[in-house]
């Protein structure tokens, strides 16, 4: 493997972090990391946190050490759009994911909303969590069969929706932009910030979490180790590595296979009362869009409107200051839009990050060295399925069988993607193609 020269750093405000509750909890010291862990896990998000929750069931004296180039919640799993969704997104994706396989996810992702709703009620967590499902919008007419086929197809796998008219969407959301919307009841809202550094404060005491401590080189063997930023090599048993596109960076044989979209999101000041009279009756609730490239938008249980849109292809799984600057006009305009009486509100917050993503939207998911495991993500689910690579990445290094880990198993590889430049020249090129089709479902 080789010496990793791309490290995560925040791009914008991260306002999911900054309004969390438990932004100030404090990890692990680094004076306090150990020579040898029985587990190394690289990489808090959602995947390193319940990859880390799941080796302390499976082993419970076992030592897990976990390191994170930066705090748990900055990364991309504390800067989404906070959708933890349970039904299968059947508008993207490779044609050959067929009914069974949307099973699977389905049931996949349930595995681990259970889970996470377990830890929370266990642990009495305080935090933005809203069981209220989402709305699938169109303001397109072109895009209604969009969700006409997914309500059909939802159906078709026994999971439930109901579609919605412009005055029933607008009744429900508090805006009438939307001609017509698809309901599904299952996804949770949440402030992703807030819940993956909850969970990661639920940890027994041995899951020691070190924040702001980059690995700069995995080695593989029969004793592998990890060498820090500031020096120090950890050796352990196994070593789990949950850094989502950054992947690429440790010279892995998949490297390649994996990519990064940027995309940003912008979180209003808390609205006032005034200002919330046009969502009197209304829920928080949270929409994407009927088309690929259209705006997220959630109203919060905090009383903030959240957009999210834009896309950039992410040649080296990095966000610029510059990027997250020329995203505003677009997240201005979508929340003009759809709020005209709210065009006074100010962002409070404007962030970018990374989804990342495979050509045939399966996951990297296994052992990619002598006692390296490697989970990323490979479509726009990634919370859900973030966390559920992290949970069976646990169970297969420690041995755990079943139906699920093995449906993983044979399921996840992603495709090839051509080398660059051919790639990020590609990519750009259909990303604008999607933008220029979206109108206005952006
Ligand atoms: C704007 C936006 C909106 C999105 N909306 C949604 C949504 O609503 N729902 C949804 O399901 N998904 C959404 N996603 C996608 C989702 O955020 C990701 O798929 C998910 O965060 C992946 O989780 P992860 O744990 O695999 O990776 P990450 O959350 O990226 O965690 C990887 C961690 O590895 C760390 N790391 C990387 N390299 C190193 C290193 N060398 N040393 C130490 N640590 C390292 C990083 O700092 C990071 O914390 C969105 C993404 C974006 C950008």
């Amino acid at each position: 493997m080789k010496e990793v020269n791309r490290f995560p750093a925040p791009a914008g405000e991260l306002g999911w972090f900054l309004t969390a509750n438990n932004r100030h909890h404090v990890f692990a010291k680094p004076e306090e990391i150990e020579n040898d862990y029985d587990y190394v896990i690289v990489g808090a998000g959602f995947a390193g946190i319940m990859a880390a929750s799941k080796l302390a069931e499976n082993k419970p004296g076992a030592s897990i050490a976990v390191f994170d180039a930066v705090q748990v919640g900055m990364g991309d799993s504390g800067r989404n759009a906070g959708f933890m969704i349970d039904v299968p997104h059947v508008t993207v994706g490779d044609p050959k994911v067929d009914a069974d396989h949307h099973k699977w996810r389905l049931r996949l992702n349930k595995v681990v909303i259970d889970r996470m709703r377990a830890i929370k009620q266990a642990n009495d967590l305080q935090v933005d969590w809203d069981e209220t499902g989402k709305y699938l919008g169109a303001r397109e007419k072109k895009c209604f069969p969009a969700l006409d086929n997914l309500a059909r197809f939802l159906e078709g796998i026994g999971s439930p929706s109901t579609l919605l008219d412009r005055g029933q969407s607008a009744a429900a959301l508090g805006t009438d932009y939307y001609l017509k919307t698809l309901f599904t009841p299952g996804t949770i809202l949440i402030n992703p910030a807030e819940v993956v550094r909850g969970i990661a404060t639920t940890l027994p005491a041995n899951v020691r979490i070190y924040e702001r401590t980059a690995v700069i080189e995995v080695k593989e063997g029969s004793s592998p180790s990890v060498r820090l930023a500031n020096g120090r090599t950890v050796r352990a048993k196994k070593i789990i590595l949950t850094v989502s596109a950054f992947v690429n960076h440790f010279g892995i044989k998949e490297s390649g296979r994996l990519f990064g979209i940027n995309s940003f999101g912008a979180l209003t000041r808390e609205l006032t009362t005034q200002e919330l009279e046009q969502f009197r009756g209304v829920a928080p609730w949270g929409c994407t869009a009927a088309h690929p490239a259209g705006s997220t938008v959630r109203f919060t249980s905090t009383r903030r409107i959240f957009i999210r849109n834009g896309f950039t292809f992410s040649t080296h799984q990095c966000t610029s200051p510059q990027r997250v600057h020329y995203a505003r006009k677009q997240l201005r305009k979508a929340f003009e839009a759809r709020f005209p009486r709210l065009a006074h509100v100010n962002f409070e917050y404007v962030h970018g990050g990374m989804i990342p993503l495979t050509r045939n939207t399966q996951s990297l998911f296994g052992s990619v060295g002598q006692n390296v495991f490697a989970g990323t993500v490979g479509d726009g689910l990634g919370i859900t399925r973030s966390s559920m690579l992290g949970l069976y990445l646990a169970d297969l290094v420690c041995g755990v069988d079943s139906g699920e880990l093995r449906y993983l198993q044979k399921t996840n590889k992603p495709s090839w993607c051509p080398p660059e430049p051919f790639l990020t020249t590609g990519a750009t090129a259909k990303l604008m193609y999607e933008e220029m089709t979206a109108g206005e479902e952006i």
